[in-house]
């Protein structure tokens, strides 16, 4: 096979990219195209040669596209729009234009790209502009698959559900049967996938720990500590218990300067109770997201370094205690933030990915949160080319 040309849109910091040089396939991204001039100085500094274009989507032509000459685009076009925090403007969000225009050129290129690779948040799956995609690639004559993938299924202790469309144009066909169901794979007993790059992964366990169905009753309900219910603890054990997915500690830096990554008094104070809390040898984390290291409330996980207290032994009995009392126990347990390289890490990013010197911590976990799980594209794009 020749090197295939590939066009990357909504390029960030290249997680796409990344993605594609660990794939092996033989490839070369002819264009990357990002407005964001944060992320784009990343990429730069990570790929030095490759072409950036930072202009929005919508400013390049159908004649500029037709130069390229490529055979694959790789894209994560705004997620804004679909999440479920978000207004959900769906295709009458401006930040869907530029996806609305690629949608309009792809049928007039002078040749159709024979791959494509969507990826969006969990939540696409049921917009209009999903609609507006499957029917431009029907009427292209694409063969295609939707999946819905978290890296726990590639045995990273990480949850981060996300939409995947992986597309290749007619005859080609896939090295699995496709399904017109957007397949659901977030379930980290996914072995047959981890082992064999082109059989598509399928939740074919009867038992999927953190998914099991369970009658909910009172006892489920019942909170232990820390707002956590017996359901909730259970299922936290359940993710730490499956062996399939590494821990926590294979992702941390060696040495990190922890005092700054400490939570400060005032955080754990107003967002203890909240906090989602992992120890170096748990098989979880939650989702890393933009407001990481800032706000507290569901932008990801924090770590406890000191490993001699327990979680409960803290959090039982808080809320009685005075706020000195309260700090005094939340500072056993040192909590910390993961530091950006820690988020790399668990995001599947490369050791050889860097950030120029100039940008700062909080844009780091800013570019970090809006982009990809880098082992989980890796596969699907062998998927898609096998
Ligand atoms: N996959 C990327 C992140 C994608 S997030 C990564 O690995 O980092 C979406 C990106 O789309 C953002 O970086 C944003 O700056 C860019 N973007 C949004 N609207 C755009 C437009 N109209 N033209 C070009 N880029 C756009």
């Amino acid at each position: 096979m020749g090197s295939l040309r590939v066009l990357e849109l909504y390029s960030g910091i290249g997680g796409m990219h990344y993605a594609l040089k660990e794939s092996g396939v033989p490839a070369q991204v002819v264009a990357a195209v990002d407005i964001n001039t944060t992320a784009n100085q990343i990429y730069r500094h990570n790929f030095p040669d490759t072409p950036l274009w930072p202009k929005t989507i919508e400013g390049i032509t159908l004649d500029d596209f037709n130069k390229l000459s490529f055979d694959m685009i790789l894209m994560s076009p705004p997620c804004q729009p679909f999440t479920r925090i978000g207004l959900q403007g769906d295709i009458a969000d401006p930040r869907t234009k530029s996806f609305l225009y690629i949608l309009d050129l792809l049928p007039r290129l002078a040749r159709l790209p024979h791959y494509i690779l969507l990826e969006n948040v969990k939540g696409f799956e049921t917009s209009s502009a999903r609609e507006c995609l499957v029917k431009t690639l029907k009427d292209c004559g694409y063969t295609f698959q939707e999946i819905m993938v978290s890296p726990t299924s590639v045995g990273i202790p990480n949850s981060r559900l996300r939409y995947f469309l992986i597309a290749k144009a007619s005859p080609g066909s896939f090295s699995f049967q496709t399904s017109s169901e957007v397949r659901q794979v977030d379930c980290s007993s996914v072995i047959i996938w981890r082992n064999n790059a082109s059989d598509l992964p399928t939740v074919s366990e009867p038992f999927c720990p953190g998914t099991r169905q369970q009658e909910e009753n009172a006892e489920e309900s019942r909170v232990l500590y820390k707002l956590e219910t017996t359901k909730d603890a259970r299922r936290k054990s359940d993710q730490n218990s499956d062996l399939s997915v590494q821990q926590i500690q294979g992702f941390l830096e060696p040495r990190t300067e922890a005092a700054r990554y400490l939570l400060p008094p005032k955080v754990l104070l107003r967002y203890g109770v909240l906090m989602d809390i992992v120890r170096p040898t748990c098989r979880r984390s939650v989702c890393f997201t933009k407001g990481y290291g800032h706000y507290v409330e569901g932008t990801g996980s924090v770590l406890q370094s000191c490993m001699e207290t327990e979680l409960e032994s803290v959090f039982k009995g808080l809320d009685q205690q005075s706020e000195e009392e309260k700090l005094q126990q939340l500072l056993k347990l040192k909590l910390r933030y993961f530091t950006p390289r820690e988020i790399a890490n668990l995001m599947g990013f490369p050791q050889s990915f860097a950030f120029p010197e100039q940008i700062s911590t909080k844009q780091q976990y800013r570019v970090l949160g809006n982009s990809l799980n880098v082992v989980v594209v890796t596969r699907l794009i062998q998927l898609l080319v096998s």
